[in-house]
């Protein structure tokens, strides 16, 4: 069965009235938006329909969620801007959200879609941000015992130069492992809950060759080792976003199929850093979805909404 699926923002009834139009198999929604009622009303409205749920990791929804999980920088200061990046080493946002994916799949959603399962930065963009991040008490306290040594402390510009000179292929290793061991404690948690739920992931769509391994070295994400552990691996493939052509989609889809089988890709609808035509879409559509790929998804169905010609491209879009 091919995955045709769309992501939608919204907890509007008029975007489930869309979706159905659209002819979905697997609806993605917000973890935010999601509880008992908006999912009977889903249910309803889409019978049949998939609702996978992605839920935004380590991210907070304002900047008063978790005060005390700003990630902090190489030269001591702390992470600023719109984004609320939290640090993914902190217990409490951890712990929480564990508690919140248990609810979620205590509700009978058919997917949990980790969302910013990463460290801080932007990668969509003409100049993606490659931050050197997080030297926080609990980061450091925990990189020691790995090392099994004491770091200099008394200035963290002090002792991110002295990681960087001494111990950076252990740095880059342990933030990986920040990132590797949550997803593995959520796999084991899906066991335990509800086994029939589908645990998948947002990937930065970076390959090891892009930007010197950027995707690992500074976003902690090993591909390799978490395509062993979730069910599906779902790159962002927002080619306008990153400045590629379309027929790198294809590229990418190949990619990621070494690190898992079952790849669901998601591609943008939106003319985000430049315009594109429903062609361009349609064959967006069609690369993403090419075997191995399962299928694909279209971020997002509010902005489709607004663009009459990609939604009806996307309405009479079928497995190739
Ligand atoms: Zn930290």
């Amino acid at each position: 069965m091919m995955y045709k699926s769309v992501f939608s923002i919204s907890d509007d009834s008029s975007s489930l009235v869309k979706a159905k139009e659209l002819g979905v198999d697997v609806l993605f929604v917000s973890s935010r938006n999601i509880n008992r009622d908006y999912l009977n009303k889903i249910r309803k409205t889409l019978p049949g329909v998939r609702v996978y749920s992605e839920i935004p990791v380590f991210l907070a929804s304002t900047p008063q969620e978790f005060p005390d999980a700003i990630p902090i920088l190489a030269d001591g200061c702390e992470l600023s801007g719109t984004w609320n990046f939290l640090c993914p080493s902190n217990k409490q946002v951890r712990s929480k959200r564990l508690g919140r994916i248990n609810e979620l799949l205590k509700l009978s959603v058919d997917g949990v879609w980790l969302d910013f399962i990463r460290y801080p930065g932007r990668w969509e963009g003409d100049n993606p941000e490659f931050l050197d991040v997080c030297y926080c008490d609990s980061c450091l306290d925990g990189f020691q015992k790995v090392i099994g040594a004491l770091l200099p402390r008394s200035h963290i510009s002090e002792t991110s130069s002295f990681i960087r000179k001494n111990y950076l292929r252990e740095w880059y290793d342990y933030r990986v492992e920040v990132i590797s061991s949550f997803v593995r404690e959520v796999k084991g948690l899906v066991g335990a809950v509800n086994d029939h739920v589908d645990l998948g992931l947002f990937t930065v769509p970076f390959t090891s060759n892009d930007y010197d391994n950027a995707v690992l070295r500074v976003y902690a994400q090993d591909h390799k080792a978490l395509g062993g552990v979730v069910d599906v691996v779902s790159p962002m493939v927002y080619h306008r976003m990153t400045n590629n052509p379309v027929s790198w989609i294809g590229n990418m889809v190949n990619y990621f199929s070494s690190f898992s089988p079952r790849v669901l890709p998601l591609v943008q609808s939106e003319n985000r850093l430049s315009e594109f035509g429903p062609e361009e879409f349609s064959q967006s559509l069609s690369l993403a979805s090419h075997i191995p790929s399962l299928g694909v998804c279209v971020f997002h169905l509010e902005d489709l909404v607004k663009q009459p010609e990609k939604f009806s491209t996307f309405r009479s879009f079928s497995s190739p």
